[in-house]
């Protein structure tokens, strides 16, 4: 026992040091990465619960390194966010994705698209310039996009990013709490800022048949998103007896393994043919 806790504590610093040469060679790696454009995009149906058809799409950011082959965005955006490199990876997924978008709805696949937007991008000053300028350059209208920003990321630097999300929010861009239940956030705060939609983290939704408060704690998310209005997205929905309890609930939207993994552009297509979406 002692062992393996030690051998844990090990493995925990070795994690956690900025400086060590697995995490140097990797941040150069990432550099290079983002600056060839060798990440990858792919996607995610967000499925509406009511009608079965496709409402939008999550862009999710993939990096297959030459060497030690596809590494999880758990482990290489929280690097990126400590070593400056988040701004530019944002950029590269905004911009693959509103590409995409736009190549969809050029083929009358009327997606909307959501970005995950790490707390160090939504702070930079510059983002809401940022946002402007892809949308100009793929000629997609601000509506199209939804950014995904962590509950714990949106009250951060509370005037700061109730500043910028008000400008994101006036552009027509539209906002979701990500991970939804994970950050303890005050509703006094959260009923500040200018959010359009709820996303239920999914270690609720996972849980939710088998775990009596897991289940509280989805139904009453539901609950609040509906009554102030919001969109609310239930993630990780794994199978049909979860998805239908979510419907049930009130749910407006799932995403998960249930419906589709994320995929690349050119296999999603082909899973929209053959649902029929
Ligand atoms: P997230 O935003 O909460 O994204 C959902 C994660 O859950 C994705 O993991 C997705 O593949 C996974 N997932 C979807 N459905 C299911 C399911 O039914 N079961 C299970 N077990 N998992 C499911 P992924 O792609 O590994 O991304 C992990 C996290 O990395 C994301 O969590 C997000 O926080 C971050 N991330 C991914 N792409 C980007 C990006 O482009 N920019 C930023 N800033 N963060 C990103
Ligand atoms: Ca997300
Ligand atoms: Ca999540
Ligand atoms: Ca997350």
């Amino acid at each position: 026992q002692a062992k393996e806790h030690r051998t844990g504590v090990e493995v925990y610093a070795h994690e956690r040091d900025p400086y060590s040469p697995r995490r140097l060679a990797m941040m150069n790696d990432l550099r290079g990465a983002i600056e060839a454009a060798a990440l990858d995009v792919h996607y995610q149906p967000l499925v509406d619960l009511l009608t079965g058809g496709i409402r939008g799409l999550e862009a999710l950011v993939r990096w297959e390194h030459p060497r030690h082959g596809p590494i999880s965005p758990d482990e290489f955006i929280p690097l990126a966010e400590q070593t400056g490199l988040i701004l530019p990876l944002t950029e590269a997924v905004l911009r693959a994705a509103l590409q995409q978008c736009r190549a969809w709805h050029a083929r009358n696949a009327r997606v909307v698209m959501a970005v995950n937007v790490s707390a160090r991008s939504l702070l930079d000053v510059d983002f809401p310039d940022l946002v402007e300028r892809l949308l100009h350059e793929s000629r997609m209208p601000a509506e199209v996009l939804t950014l995904e920003i962590t509950e714990t990321a949106m009250l951060l630097d509370s005037l700061r990013t109730k500043e910028i999300l008000e400008r994101l929010s006036g552009m027509g861009v539209k906002l979701a709490i990500d991970d939804f239940g994970t950050g303890f956030s005050s509703l006094a705060r959260l009923k500040n800022l200018p959010v359009d939609e709820l996303k239920i983290d999914r270690s609720f939704v996972s849980n939710m048949m088998v775990n009596a408060d897991d289940r509280a704690i989805v139904q009453s998310t539901i609950d609040l998103g509906r009554n102030l209005g919001l969109l609310v997205v239930a993630e990780g929905v794994e199978d049909e007896e979860t998805m239908r309890r979510l419907a049930t609930l009130g749910c407006h939207v799932g995403q998960g393994y249930w419906f589709s993994r994320p995929l690349a552009a050119a296999d999603l297509e082909r899973w929209f043919r053959h649902t029929g979406a």
